[in-house]
């Protein structure tokens, strides 16, 4: 197994039962076969994520062939090699017979398989035989996107073998990343060519699926890309973009962002977010109202909302949960209500312990699930609002309360398929902000393997106690000075 891996390796271990070794061979040795209906609406788009994404992870990939256009096969040759040359996808007539998962982009397949097909924004996922699959309207990009992760999701509960109670298999599964409903007649129908102006935080594994779903909507526009790092050969492994080539030349990441979106205003920013805010603040960078945040740490989300936006999206993953958290300037918690700083004060988990009534030790269990055994003794609304919850574990809980101390070290880069489906929340909101569509919750969560149909959609309320409100008069300053230079 290269290092690349590791990471999905040791997330495997943890829902599979399994041993590492054990697992290591099993995904080694496990073989996928993809076919694609070309028919279909962004099929290619769909089949060259889905396909690029599996690259990413370990074992072998088949494309079959059937009647599928030499020009598209050959694209999504291409595609593959450019992640992994080493270990391209091999092309077939037929299915081979050892199969370990098949999947096939497109409404229709003879035969067991899983089928995923986009329908606007959003995706159908269906794993059933006698599942029809009727769109409503054809996809677009970000339903395209989001139908390959939800693919490559059930994918890896095969490869994987992930054990029944970590997971669902989905017969028939609807969402949309906008409207976030299972709904997909509700999701907006795109008018391009949308104009977008953003700053965007963070080019990581989220970062880079943000980037590479703004690259095939119907848009253009600014965005100023942040991120002090360049890309380097663990990152192959778990972005949505780049491979081999980037491993060796290891540009920043900003000017991959600016290479892939190419009919936008790219202004790179390769340093840290707190010189962003130093720089806004000098005339050197241009403040932008828009932030979507793609961070790996509680400090810089704080740092983030140091530039007082009018909104801020923050799109998040943790193991195979995945999640995002929605600021509207004066209306929804900062990231420093959010992730607060540990002080000699409580710190977040013990405030928000005591507020829902719960032991902080159990807080911390991730694994274990909320029981009605929990909520004995709870006053009314403490009950009210863990009921929502019963049956999650106790991870969900605390990231829908916006508790990260839980794990020290942040938000950990994920497999591939979780950090993309986070990358489509979080695009999906800012969809939904362009569009005016009204969205529930200011906190949103899911765990892939179980699947966006029992996302925790939240309404939090700001801490009182934060800056964001002891200090509304001076940031209100900052933020109309910010906007003056602006304009
Ligand atoms: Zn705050």
């Amino acid at each position: 197994m290269r290092s690349e891996h590791s990471r999905a390796l040791l997330l495997a271990t943890q829902v599979t039962g399994g041993s590492t070794s054990q697992l290591e061979r099993r995904l080694d040795r496990s073989m996928v076969a993809i076919s694609v209906d070309a028919e279909m609406p962004q099929s290619e788009l769909a089949a060259r994520v889905l396909i690029t994404t599996l690259r990413r992870g370990p074992g072998h990939l088949v494309l079959i062939r059937d009647r599928l256009p030499t020009r598209i096969v050959d694209a999504l040759l291409a595609a593959c090699a450019a992640v992994d040359p080493t270990r391209p996808l091999r092309v077939a007539r037929r299915a081979p017979d050892d199969l370990t998962a098949r999947v096939h982009v497109g409404p229709s397949l003879p035969g067991q398989g899983i089928r995923v097909v986009p329908d606007g924004c959003g995706a159908h996922l269906v794993g059933a035989r006698t599942a029809v699959i009727r769109p409503a309207r054809a996809g677009n990009a970000l339903g395209a996107i989001y139908a390959a992760a939800l693919g490559a999701g059930e994918v890896f509960k095969h490869t994987a073998r992930v054990v029944t109670r970590r997971r669902v298999v989905h017969r028939h599964l609807r969402f949309c990343p906008v409207t976030l409903s299972t709904d997909l007649s509700r999701s907006p129908a795109l008018q391009g060519p949308m104009l977008l102006g953003l700053a965007l935080i963070g080019i990581g594994a989220i970062g880079t699926g943000i980037v590479l779903i703004l690259s095939e909507l119907d848009a253009a526009g600014t965005i100023l890309a942040v991120d002090r790092q360049r890309y380097a050969l663990e990152n192959r492994g778990t972005y949505a973009l780049g491979g081999t080539a980037e491993a060796e030349s290891a540009p920043w990441k900003v000017d991959l962002a600016q290479q892939t979106l190419p009919r936008f205003d790219v202004i790179p920013f390769p340093e840290p977010v707190d010189a962003l805010v130093k720089a806004i603040d000098s005339g050197r960078a241009p403040w932008l109202p828009l932030v979507l945040t793609a961070l790996d740490s509680a400090e810089a989300r704080r740092d983030a909302q140091r530039l007082w936006p009018d909104r801020l999206i923050d799109a998040a993953t943790g193991d195979t949960m995945l999640g995002l958290c929605d600021h509207r300037h004066g209306v929804d918690p900062c990231m420093m209500c959010a992730f607060p700083v540990r002080r000699d004060e409580p710190s977040g988990v013990e405030r928000v312990a005591e507020r829902l009534g719960l032991p902080v030790e159990l807080l911390a269990s991730a694994e274990t699930v909320l029981t009605e055994h929990h909520l004995a003794g709870l006053t009314e609304s403490q009950r009210s609002r863990l009921t929502p919850h019963l049956g999650k574990p106790m991870c969900g809980l605390a990231r829908a309360v916006g508790l990260t101390e839980l794990d020290a070290d942040g938000f950990m880069p994920s497999i591939p398929f979780v950090s993309l489906q986070a990358a489509c929340l979080s695009v999906g909101r800012l969809l939904a902000t362009h569009l005016d569509v009204d969205t529930p919750g200011n906190f949103v969560q899911y765990d892939s393997l179980i699947g966006p149909q029992t996302a925790s959609i939240e309404t939090m309320r700001k801490w009182q106690g934060c800056g964001c409100t002891t200090r509304a008069r001076a940031i209100e300053t900052v933020r109309a000075g910010r906007a003056i230079s602006r304009s």
